[in-house]
């Protein structure tokens, strides 16, 4: 079921499980701002989550509200890893499902980072 957007963190939700190490993930980037690691279940031939590391569901709390740094580090991982994985040429896409009608299942804020086929013009 999509998540309803007001409602509080909860620190028990998967991703937080991930980054305190309960549950192992398929790491492909970490630093002080974000964890990057592959989609179990993969809508791509690449389908990475790009994660911030901290409490945030949506991007409008996380954008008003997280510290500068913090910010600017999510963003720059979510970069660092396209180029890392060697996704710039051609191409790669990137999608954030937030809140009820976008269809956010795991209350943590995350960015999909798809690639590595032609994608399509499909939104989701
Ligand atoms: O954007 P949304 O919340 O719908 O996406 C959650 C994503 O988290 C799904 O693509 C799902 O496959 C992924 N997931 C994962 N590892 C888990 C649980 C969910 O990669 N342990």
């Amino acid at each position: 079921m999509p998540i309803d957007p007001r409602q509080p963190y909860d620190d028990a939700n998967i991703f937080a499980r991930i980054l305190r190490g309960e549950i192992p993930c398929n790491k492909v980037y970490e630093d002080d701002f974000a964890l990057a690691f592959h989609d179990i279940a993969p809508q791509a031939p690449v389908h990475v989550l790009v994660i911030p590391k901290g409490p945030y569901v949506s991007w409008d709390d996380f954008s008003a509200h997280a510290p500068a740094d913090l910010i600017a580090g999510y963003v720059r991982a979510v970069g660092h890893v396209a180029r890392e994985l060697g996704l710039v040429d051609p191409g790669y896409r990137l999608l954030a499902n937030i809140g009820v009608d976008g269809g956010q299942e795991v209350p943590h804020l995350h960015i999909h980072l798809f690639g590595g086929a032609p994608l399509g013009r499909m939104i989701s």
